[in-house]
């Protein structure tokens, strides 16, 4: 059976999976009425990471680590963007004027990944609790409630989450801040591959105050501003650098939260919202029911099917 004949759905199959996807979308309309689960994470105990980019020598090791960890395929072509393939790549600065200790210009890099939000937009702007910030730090994803509606995608602030367009269920691809890894005693695997000391791993609170002592000490080595500190209500990732964010392509935001802004759009334009979710939901259950056990006893017929139309 090929793809397209598998995405194909009737109609009346597909108004009655959406049928069935406006009951969990009931229970979706109180999720937006009140995104409780976005923020509550105890900010002073949470895991955080800090990313000091005067370190970083752009050996990739981090993304090729982060590749094994989540069993992502490895390519020849070092990831430029993030997608269902790279929760995280590194790239260099070409804009960027930078002195070494030896007074010569040098190459400068920059690590992306998930920022790990405080108060999350994506998980504000996920009707399903798909999206979820824990307590540790980590905003973590639950494909299995995924509906592959794509909001966290439009209302995350830093473009991080990615829509896998070869899966049939359409997941979001995201870096997850090696939860599992975190709950065993073990560092994220990409600071635990970094040989230069550019990833840390910690208590956010400490992390802030290593790095505050970190420019205050070398003041010639870092410019003052440790990012994610307040920008939009602050991030588990936070970043030191030897020039300016604007410089390196950060978005520049203030200490409120985004989702305030994603509640308002949610909140402004609830039947939109609900149609859009309630329609996703109904062609994600549709896909998926297609590949049920029971289903799969009928593949002959399907395949029968595909040949007369062959
Ligand atoms: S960076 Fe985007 S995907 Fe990551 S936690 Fe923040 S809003 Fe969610
Ligand atoms: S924390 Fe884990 S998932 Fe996130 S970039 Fe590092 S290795 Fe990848
Ligand atoms: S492993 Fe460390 S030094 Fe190498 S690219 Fe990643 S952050 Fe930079």
């Amino acid at each position: 059976m090929n793809a397209q004949k598998q995405n194909k759905l009737s109609r009346r199959d597909f108004l009655k999976k959406a049928g069935a996807g406006a009951a969990a979308i009931a229970a979706a309309q109180m999720f937006v009425a009140s995104p409780a689960s976005a923020g509550k994470a105890p900010l002073e105990d949470a895991w955080g990471m800090m990313i000091d980019l005067t370190k970083c020598t752009g050996c990739n090791s981090c993304a090729l680590a982060c590749k094994e960890i989540n069993n992502l395929p490895r390519t020849d072509i070092v990831p430029h963007k993030l997608d269902s393939n790279a929760y995280t790549f590194v790239e260099e600065c070409e804009t960027c004027e930078v002195t070494g200790e030896d007074g010569l210009p040098q190459q400068y890099y920059v690590k992306h990944q998930c920022m790990h939000c405080v108060h999350p937009a994506c998980v504000s702007a996920c009707t399903v609790g798909a999206l979820r910030k824990t307590p540790e730090g980590p905003v973590v994803y639950d494909a299995d409630k995924c509906i592959a509606c794509r909001y966290c995608q439009y209302a995350c602030p830093f473009g991080v989450p990615t829509f896998d367009w070869r899966s049939l269920l359409g997941l979001i691809g995201k870096c997850d801040l090696c939860a599992e890894r975190l709950k065993e005693g073990q560092k994220p695997a990409c600071v635990e591959a970094c040989p230069t000391g550019a990833l840390r791993f910690g208590k956010r609170k400490e992390l802030l105050a290593q790095a505050r002592a970190q420019i205050d000490f070398n003041p010639e080595r870092y410019y003052d501003h440790i990012y994610g500190e307040h920008e939009v209500g602050g991030t588990s990732v936070l970043y030191l650098s030897a020039v300016p964010f604007t410089e390196i392509g950060f978005p520049e935001y203030g200490p409120e939260p985004i989702p305030r802004y994603a509640e308002t759009v949610m909140t402004a334009t609830p039947f939109t919202a609900l149609t859009v979710a309630a329609l996703a939901t109904g062609a994600h259950f549709a896909f998926k029911g297609r590949q049920q056990p029971q289903l799969a006893i009928e593949s002959d017929e399907i395949g029968a099917e595909e040949s007369d139309d062959q």
